[in-house]
């Protein structure tokens, strides 16, 4: 087993996440099976409770595990699938270590954190770089370890010891340490500084971990005196200083890194696969699409895009299946209200352009009431205009709840989420989940979907198959009391889950494409593999704009 551990200095924000995801395409396109850990140093058991305001998007994964966005990352870079122990926090390792010492494990001893906890990290990691991710059952040949944070947070510190020893445990010959960094550009001739990675080099060496590559984030490539500058401050060779400069899409920075010679450095040869030829295949074509097409994204948060960073992806993957410049106009639910007329009409009048002129509509997911009212604007405008739709989770449930109100005319529909006794309860909690534990207690992770009718849009995108699998976070449900009523005015529940009771996808009769899936199917789109259902609504709009 090989490991990469990718640290970061300076400040947050740099893409740590993608380059150490690049970095595993690199080792894979050797030929070289991949997977992951991401540490968050943070005291959450997991990002289940947290905000996707301040943390950006919960990214959910097969086994249910809440976790950190860039699980999402190593996910659609390196095509496998990983599980809830693949993202180490320390609530998860304190809870580990406390647990052993009340069965008594550390018997006479002083439970510390060097070195039970450290200890319990290393194996932590261990055990988990061993469990095969790719899907072909085999043991990883390589594991990028990515340490969440800067070097000197407090909490990381446990951390950056434990990879110290780690250096030990495993041979040093079987570990690369990688330091992201930042380059800033100052001053009227544009100099390019290097002091910042010095000192963040400087600190991480005072804590016994010399970093063996460098990659420094910088507007512009960085210049070979730069690079010479950094190798001779920060005890690591020229060759080993690598640019990751901007680039016109994502999919350019491990061909970037690879043309800077990474592949060398690391000992691997890059062309034993054809994987980097699709990879560059891939950034190019992003490159040259003009003909757009626009999706309005009526949410919230939408000041921070990576609340929905998923979504976005899936979108772009459909895109370019379809050959399309993707567009995303973002829009604020509660700007489409009434009442946000009276507040600020020119807000008011922009949300309403920006979603006319769009040639298709999504509502992702949600939780909370505000912009709800919104949302179900959105899906009666896509409904009754026949621009193309496709709800998410919170988005099945409002366009459910505007189908009740408008189309049979039952005004009181609304869901228990948000509303205390609704005069007709459309949307319902779920019986199994807890009201008292917030975290971990939805329902969680993948499930099947079987198909109740042989001939719909979304079933012919899915492909053979009796039932799909996708990943699923959600407390409420569509109440399985108004399925029969809402399905004789023409709304099909057209997938269900196993007992046949609960409604996981949902079809239009009539429209050119105005589906619904109480599922999260941003979290298992590829690229190259966009997920059916944004593939629909990417295929219907561009239709629909020609
Ligand atoms: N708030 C809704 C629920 O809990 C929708 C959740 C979601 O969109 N992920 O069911």
């Amino acid at each position: 087993m090989k490991y990469v551990v990718v640290s970061g200095g300076v400040l947050s924000g740099l893409g740590k996440g993608v380059t150490a995801s690049s970095i595993g395409v690199l080792l894979k396109s050797s030929g070289l099976k991949i997977t992951s850990v991401k540490i968050d140093p943070y005291i959450n058991s997991d990002a289940g409770t947290m905000s996707p305001f301040e943390h950006g998007e919960v990214f959910v994964l097969d086994d249910g595990g809440e976790v950190d966005l860039d699980l999402g990352n190593y996910e659609r870079f390196l095509d496998i699938n990983l599980g809830k122990n693949n993202n180490l926090t320390t609530g998860k390792i304190y809870s580990k270590v406390i647990e052993s010492e009340r069965r008594g494990d550390y018997l006479g001893k002083t439970v510390q954190v060097i070195p039970h906890i450290t200890d319990a990290i290393q194996d932590w990691i261990e055990d988990v770089a061993h469990i095969p991710a790719d899907g072909s059952g085999e043991t990883p040949d390589a594991c990028i370890i990515e340490l969440g944070g800067t070097v000197g947070d407090i909490e990381s510190a446990p951390y950056i010891e434990a990879l110290r020893q780690f250096q030990f445990r495993v041979g040093r010959e079987n570990i690369s340490f990688v330091h992201v960094s930042l380059v800033p550009v100052m001053g009227p001739v544009g100099e390019q500084k290097t002091k910042p990675t010095q000192h963040s080099v400087k600190e991480l060496r005072g804590l016994g971990i010399t970093p063996d590559i460098l990659v420094c984030r910088s507007t512009r490539p960085m210049t070979q005196e730069t690079k010479e500058k950094l190798a001779a401050f920060c005890h690591v060779s020229a060759d080993a200083v690598m640019s990751t400069h901007d680039v016109p899409n994502i999919y350019h920075v491990p061909l970037m890194l690879e043309k800077q010679g990474l592949c060398k450095i690391l000992n691997v040869d890059c062309n034993t696969t054809d994987l980097l030829s699709k990879w560059r295949e891939m950034a190019l074509n992003l490159d040259t699409l003009t003909e757009e097409v626009s999706i309005a994204m009526v949410g919230k948060y939408t000041d921070l895009s990576d609340a929905y960073l998923s979504v976005i992806k899936s979108l772009q993957h459909a895109a370019m299946a379809v050959s399309r410049k993707l567009n995303i106009d973002w829009i604020e639910a509660s700007h489409l209200e009434d009442s946000w007329k009276q507040q600020n009409s020119k807000e008011f009048d922009n949300a309403w352009k920006l979603m006319k002129n769009a040639d298709g509509v999504l509502v992702p997911g949600g939780f909370g009431d505000r912009g709800i009212e919104g949302k179900i604007l959105a899906a009666n405008y896509a409904r009754t205009s026949k621009t193309p739709y496709l709800g998410i989770c919170l988005g099945l449930q409002v366009a459910t709840i505007e189908f009740c109100r408008n189309v049979l005319n039952l005004t009181g529909a609304n869901s228990t989420e948000f509303e205390d006794n609704p005069q007709y309860p459309a949307v319902i909690f779920m019986p199994e989940i807890s009201k008292t534990h917030l975290g971990g207690t939805m329902r969680l992770g993948s499930r099947p979907t079987l198909w109740q009718v042989d001939d719909c849009k979304i079933k012919t995108l899915y492909g053979e198959g009796e039932s799909v699998d996708e990943r699923h976070r959600h407390r409420y449900e569509v109440n399985p009391d108004i399925i029969a009523d809402v399905e004789a005015a023409g709304l099909v529940f057209v997938g269900k889950d196993e007992t046949g009771q609960r409604c996981e996808i949902f079809e239009l009769e009539g429209h050119p494409y105005y589906v619904g899936v109480q599922f999260h199917p941003e979290f298992k789109s590829r690229p190259g593999r966009p997920s059916p259902p944004f593939l629909g609504l990417l295929q219907a709009s561009s239709n629909a704009s020609q």
